[in-house]
């Protein structure tokens, strides 16, 4: 996923004041350094992202990503993003996205040691291609996240639900589920209720009602799970979020790991005991997720 273009965005100088919020931004060459070696975010994960999926030049669900990055920014004690600055930002950013699909990522992190503001930054690159895994399907693998379900209640500084950059306990959990010859994970909570996976939300199906878990478990709140459901409400099917302990994950009649720039990956294997996948159905779910969504 080579970058196309970044963006580097200055927090502080937009106000209510500056109508002119373009003048906060400046363009840089992608393939060249543009931050200093006293970022925390490089230092210490110490920051919050979003990355929001493009199609033919339209960023998605755009205003849901900005909440979310707002609320990242509130549980992190980060300042709150100016929201009209970061909606231009993605605007411009996934007018370089080019042609296809594309994703444009949005980094907000602490700042230099001991300096002054916050850093912040865009980048747009073009996605991979993910046609054969939306319809060909996944294998995942049950891995224990270690926390129980009520962690976040009780130790809100493990920043469960925000999306921080510190993202290598993921990257960990999905080499481990390649170890396991699978290829993905869906996270337990310690006391056996199913989370989400390393990247991705979960949605399960059960006849004609769709679930996924809770998100006060201590997990994100997918955009892309907010918007299916709303698709699938539209269809006339019940949907709700519950607290799932991990049997009715493998009764599920099925399952699908969805984000926003994978899309629906329907779920085919889970721990080694085959899922029936619906092809058609999966395709219009992504059928639906490829067209123009705000
Ligand atoms: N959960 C985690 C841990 C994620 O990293 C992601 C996306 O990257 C998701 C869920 C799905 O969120 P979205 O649908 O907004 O992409």
């Amino acid at each position: 996923m080579a970058l196309r273009f970044a963006l580097m965005i200055d927090p502080l100088a937009a106000d209510e004041t500056n109508s002119e919020l373009r003048s906060t931004f400046t363009a840089v060459d992608p393939a060249a350094p543009a931050l200093t070696v006293g970022e925390l975010s490089t230092q210490r994960g110490d920051g919050i992202f979003e990355s929001i999926g493009v199609v033919d030049g339209h960023p998605q669900e755009v205003e849901a990503h900005l909440d979310r990055l707002a609320h990242s920014a509130e549980l992190c004690d980060l300042p709150a993003p100016h929201i009209d600055q970061w909606r231009e930002a993605v605007a411009i950013a996934a007018a370089e996205c080019g042609p296809g699909e594309g994703v444009v990522k949005l980094i907000l992190s602490r700042g230099v040691e001991h300096g002054p503001t916050p850093t912040a930054w865009a980048t747009a690159a073009s996605a991979a291609d993910f046609t054969a895994v939306r319809r060909d399907g996944i294998r995942v693998v049950t891995l224990d996240r270690g926390y129980a379900i009520d962690a976040p209640a009780r130790a809100p500084w493990l920043l469960l639900g925000a999306k921080t950059l510190s993202y290598a306990v993921n990257m960990a959990a999905l080499r481990e589920a390649h170890r396991r010859d699978a290829d993905d994970a869906v996270f337990l909570s310690s006391d056996g209720f199913v989370l989400e996976a390393p990247t991705a939300s979960l949605i399960l199906r059960r006849g004609d009602t769709f679930v996924t878990p809770a998100p006060n478990g201590g997990i994100l709140h997918g955009t892309t799970q907010l918007s299916l459901f709303d698709h699938l409400a539209a269809r006339g099917f019940e949907t709700g979020y519950e607290t799932i302990p991990v049997d009715e994950l493998r009764g599920a009649d099925a399952a699908w790991l969805v984000s926003s720039v994978r899309l629906a990956a329907p779920v085919r294997e889970i721990d080694g005991v085959a899922v029936d996948v619906d092809p058609e159905f999966t395709a219009s779910l992504n059928d639906y997720l490829l067209s123009p969504r705000d």
